[in-house]
């Protein structure tokens, strides 16, 4: 449609004076009056606008009445080809112009003074908002435009005119806001009523008569408690999403609109509609309205927009009336579905939903040194650790140092299976009461300084009130007091809005109760196999607000405060495994160690028992205690490691059995059962009591004979002179 059209319109062939609403020809001379030369050499402009694509099906009328502008143009002396129809904005709705190329091509048009008249049906329609109407008229009256519409000619720059327009233009504004809000008092009559029914959720279907009932499809129905059900048993979106998947259940949905209405069509689930699900109160039976509002849209800002609802908490809501559709759920199931979803929401400031991963602290852990939380890290099976990532998204910040999850998983373990013991509970629970009533004094306290600020200001303002508008040195210095006391009072309840921040949340009346239930039977549950560590988690988490841990890199230690629920922490610095050998602080005082060991014979073995009895602790291992294969490790390290690696063990003329095998090119084995019968002359190492065999030049010789012979007689008795080792000097 972006090709200007001079031509007839379609479907449409009347002439312009038997059109309703023109009368022009009635007053030829005073239009006339106001069509210069000037005018009739440049364009004459038809804006043709229709909003949604609906208004263009059924407004025909409207819209064969906007093209016949063509034929009033052309009747006002314009030639048909000056004629040019802007319609690039049918079918589209825009509350601003920015939105609306036509509008923005007809401004530009009239600013480069390329037109002389701009027509439209009903003048100010021509534009949406009040603000776009004042800018279309102010353009054209610097360029001389003149504007148009069924009822006569308007001159921009008349003052006459521009009060016609400028009204016209108001009240053109007033009547779509009074349509606008007589609908909208309709439907929220409905709504009251509990009879507004727009879009229903799966498992409902909307009845012609406007009543809502459960879908009589039963497999859809069943589909929908399926979701209730296994969201109970589940506990995170994400798990039931993936269940769904995993069982290929489908969604019963019924098309809401378009030809096919009604019709039911099965689709996998998405995360979105099970949230929405989950969220939806008409499952309860309770009918809803006003869950969310829509939002002005803002332009966008770096290509983002603003999400166009905003979504509503439940005391906003603006009817809620219960109890009034056939119902799936419960009202206290869906508060606590609610509550959960609430509570999974993953954000920096709250720990997430439990995940299925061994690591017991996952979202509770916080990085003490940057405040960030603690990622997991499942690298291997057995092993996690977590991690700081906040290096990973901020590349000038320095990394923080991980840590082993065994350690510190263990650790608060042990702590919270400590303050469950139920002495130690009940110490805990008083003490939270003293803290309670600590937090009310302080809070008392508040109040006063807040009610002493308002007292000041309501002072302050009455003494300027009072006084005479003569007076004005004296009103000026009230007035300014009255500033300094208003001020005062904004800072003071800033600030109390503040320490309401950063009170941490203390614990209600049912977590009070479920800590109380857990603590009957928790060491006993805990350690049962069948527990799992989600299971766990929940326990953890049931006590734990937060961990914060701040590792030590110079020491092997690190500060762990474990922020239990209802403010209080403990504060404790505990052993801290390091990931490897290399980061150990007191690594060379541990080799000197190994190192001394070895010299006085010890296996791997005895180094191990030693260097633990020595105070030692290995990196990476939870019971902190040394095995021989560490030992070995770190024998190896030294440059020790196993026997057969130090080549100062041999002597001169002397082989690794393994060795000596690859030499004569015989199976390593064999030599094993000469050494046993005594056809060659070997000894042990001192530690692994390995073998070491003595084989000169000579003796070489002979073992080779020796092997060629047994293997061309394939005899195992050869001539016992070829099997009598020789003596050496050393002997
Ligand atoms: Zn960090």
């Amino acid at each position: 449609m972006n090709n200007p059209q001079t031509s007839e319109p379609r479907g449409h062939n009347a002439d312009a004076a038997t059109q309703p609403g023109f009368q022009a020809h009635g007053r030829n001379s005073q239009v006339q009056g106001k069509i210069g030369a000037q005018q009739l050499e440049r364009l004459a402009i038809v804006y043709i606008r229709q909003s949604s694509p609906q208004q263009v099906l059924d407004h025909r009328e409207s819209r064969a009445r906007q093209y016949g502008l063509v034929n009033y143009a052309q009747a006002l002396g314009w030639p048909k080809d000056r004629v040019v129809v802007i319609d690039e904005d049918q079918g589209h709705t825009a509350t601003t112009s920015d939105e609306r190329s036509g509008f923005q091509r007809l401004l530009t048009e009239v600013t480069l003074q390329h037109v002389g008249l701009v027509m439209g049906l009903e003048m100010s329609r021509l534009c949406r908002s009040n603000r776009d109407w004042a800018h279309l008229s102010d353009v054209c009256g610097v360029f001389d435009t003149l504007l148009g519409d069924q009822d006569g000619i308007y001159d921009p720059n008349d003052v006459n005119d521009r009060m016609v327009l400028g009204l016209k233009g108001i009240i053109s504004e007033v009547e779509l806001t009074m349509m606008r809000n007589r609908l909208e008092r309709g439907r929220q009559h409905k709504a009251a009523r509990g009879e507004l029914f727009q879009k229903v959720p799966m498992g409902y279907v909307k009845l012609p008569n406007g009543q809502v009932e459960l879908d009589p499809d039963e497999q859809v129905r069943a589909v929908v408690q399926l979701l209730f059900d296994k969201y109970d048993e589940l506990g995170s979106v994400r798990v039931l999403w993936r269940y769904l998947l995993r069982q290929k259940v489908r969604l019963g949905i019924r098309l809401q609109e378009g030809p096919r209405r009604g019709h039911l069509e099965w689709r996998q689930p998405c995360l979105q509609t099970l949230y929405a699900i989950l969220r939806h109160p008409m499952y309860t039976g309770a009918y809803v309205f006003g869950r969310w509002r829509r939002r002005r849209q803002r332009p966008a800002v770096n290509g983002q927009r603003t999400a166009k609802v905003q979504i509503l908490p439940m005391s906003e809501w603006q009817v809620l009336l219960r109890d009034r559709l056939p119902a799936y759920i419960t009202w206290e199931r869906y508060l606590a579905n609610r509550e959960r979803l609430e509570q999974q929401r993953s954000r920096s400031d709250r720990p997430g939903s439990v995940r299925s991963g061994k690591a017991l602290l996952s979202g509770l852990l916080v990085c003490g040194r940057c405040g960030g939380r603690l990622h997991i890290n499942y690298v291997h099976r057995k092993r996690s650790y977590y991690e700081c990532v906040r290096h990973r998204r901020d590349p000038n910040h320095a990394r923080c140092p991980g840590l082993s999850a065994a350690v510190i998983d263990a650790y608060v373990t042990e702590k919270v299976l400590h303050a469950l013991e139920p002495a130690a509970l009940e110490l805990s629970l008083k003490a939270l009461q003293g803290i309670e009533e600590e937090r009310g004094r302080l809070d008392r306290h508040w109040q006063q300084q807040l009610q002493r600020a308002r007292y000041e200001t309501e002072r302050a303002e009455r003494q300027y009130q009072a006084v005479e508008p003569e007076n004005r040195l004296v009103a000026r210095t009230l007035e300014k007091r009255w500033e300094e006391a208003l001020q005062g009072q904004r800072q003071l309840q800033e600030e109390y809005d503040r320490f309401l921040h950063t009170q941490p949340p203390l614990l209600t009346e049912a977590e009070r109760a479920r800590v109380e239930a857990l603590a009957q039977d928790i060491p006993a549950l805990w350690h049962a196999p069948e527990t799992s560590p989600a299971e766990r988690k929940e326990i953890i988490r049931c006590l734990v607000e937060r961990v914060v841990v701040t590792i030590n890199e110079a020491a092997l230690d690190m500060n762990v405060a474990i922020h239990w629920k209802g403010s209080q922490v403990t504060q404790d610095t505990c052993f801290r495994p390091v990931r490897s050998y290399t980061r150990m602080p007191n690594l060379q005082e541990l080799l000197e160690r190994v190192r001394y060991w070895r010299q006085q014979g010890c296996t791997a073995a005895e180094i191990a028992t030693k260097l633990t009895a020595e105070g030692f602790q290995p990196p990476k291992r939870r019971d902190h205690l040394f095995t021989a294969e560490i030992a070995r490790s770190l024998l190896h390290q030294c440059g020790l490691g196993a026997e057969h690696q130090q080549s100062d063990l041999l002597k001169k003329h002397e082989w690794w059995a393994a060795d000596l095998a690859r030499e004569l090119k015989i199976d390593p084995k064999r030599i094993n059962a000469w050494i046993h019968r005594g056809w060659v002359e070997a000894r042990r190492t001192p530690i692994h009591k390995r073998w070491l065999v003595h084989a000169d030049p000579k003796e070489l010789r002979r073992l080779r004979k020796l092997a060629a012979a047994i293997d061309q007689t394939a005899c195992h008795r050869p001539d016992p002179a070829m099997t009598r080792p020789r003596k050496h000097a050393d002997n």
